[in-house]
């Protein structure tokens, strides 16, 4: 049998049965995946370290995963606030929209049981808020935009716990955040 693990995060004092460990999805670039329109990965150290006992991680991309390649041109989200479309930056003929919609309508919803995600901030695809949004004309920008497998993701998922990458710089953001999903694991369970 494998032993409970005593573990110190922030302020607060964790025991962890490692055969237990909530599944939580994860921006595979944010785990060190290569995937990123630009070739390159955003590691974190939280996930790769300290919570690596905590968790398991279940990566994603969904940049790759409907198909596009790396390197890929980068994209932005343009238009309106509660649908946008994801446009080109440098090539505004390039319009992915429909294919990202599909993509994580599906996806999302044949997802594993997961107790939570960690996506990657100011991402099109990934950004859970205040990503860069774009008017049609490509004129203004405001930063109130999600990104469209996150909107999905908190559709489909409404009372499951997810965070990006910034807001867990935050001691207390990061405490409430496992909090969270040893609770929604919890319930699952039950
Ligand atoms: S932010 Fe999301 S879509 Fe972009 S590379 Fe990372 S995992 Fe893929």
């Amino acid at each position: 049998m494998i032993a409970d693990v005593v573990i110190r995060q922030d302020e607060f004092i964790m025991t962890v049965s490692p055969a237990r460990k909530p599944l939580i999805a994860v921006s595979a670039c944010l785990l060190g995946q290569k995937v990123r329109y630009d070739g390159r990965c955003k590691p974190l150290p939280l996930l790769l370290q300290e919570w690596s006992a905590l968790f398991d991680y279940y990566p994603l991309c969904p940049e790759t995963g409907m198909g596009l390649g790396v390197p890929r041109p980068a994209v932005q989200l343009m238009g309106d606030i509660e649908r946008p479309r994801v446009i080109g930056v440098q090539d505004t003929s390039l319009d992915i929209t429909e294919d990202l919609y599909r993509y994580a309508r599906t996806h999302v919803r044949n997802l594993p049981l997961l107790c939570g995600a960690v996506l990657k901030s100011a991402s099109p695809s990934c950004g859970v808020r205040q990503v860069k949004l774009f008017s049609a004309d490509g004129a203004r920008m405001s930063r109130s935009g999600t990104g469209i497998y996150a909107r999905e993701w908190m559709r489909q998922y409404p009372h499951l716990p997810i965070q990006d990458e910034q807001a867990l710089q935050d001691a207390e953001s990061r405490k409430q955040f496992v909090e969270r999903v040893y609770a929604c694991c919890a319930s699952a369970r039950d």
